[in-house]
């Protein structure tokens, strides 16, 4: 199970990120972007993340995942189109000469702290 190790970087990221001036800080909910070829399990993601922001700024925060889809760029014909299956080949020019624009980003984009 992955999703431990990115549950522990995207809460210190979050601690992190919270400003240190505010005092007794709770964060209510934690948006993330997670992109599909990730391979993040959200609900192993989700059991993780409140294992371990027990005792923390975090604890009871929700998070909200917003996955995106896998998009590619085909550098011979220039065409972008999203991957919903394995093949990463231009099905427009037939070129294996593809890039990955989006899909494997994890990444937070937000936290909504509570007032
Ligand atoms: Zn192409």
């Amino acid at each position: 199970m992955h999703e431990m190790g990115i549950a522990q970087q995207l809460v210190q990221i979050a601690l992190d990120s919270i400003p240190k001036e505010i005092e007794n800080p709770r964060v209510e909910k934690v948006n993330l972007k997670i992109g599909r070829l990730a391979a993040v399990v959200e609900h192993s993601l989700t059991f993780c993340f409140e294992i371990i922001t027990k005792d923390t700024h975090l604890e009871g925060a929700r998070l909200n995942i917003d996955f995106i889809a896998v998009m590619v760029h085909c550098k011979s014909c220039d065409n972008i189109w999203e991957v919903t299956g394995p093949a990463f080949k231009c099905p427009f020019c037939e070129d294996g000469d593809v890039e990955m624009l989006t899909g494997r980003e994890i990444e937070i984009t937000s936290l909504e702290l509570a007032d």
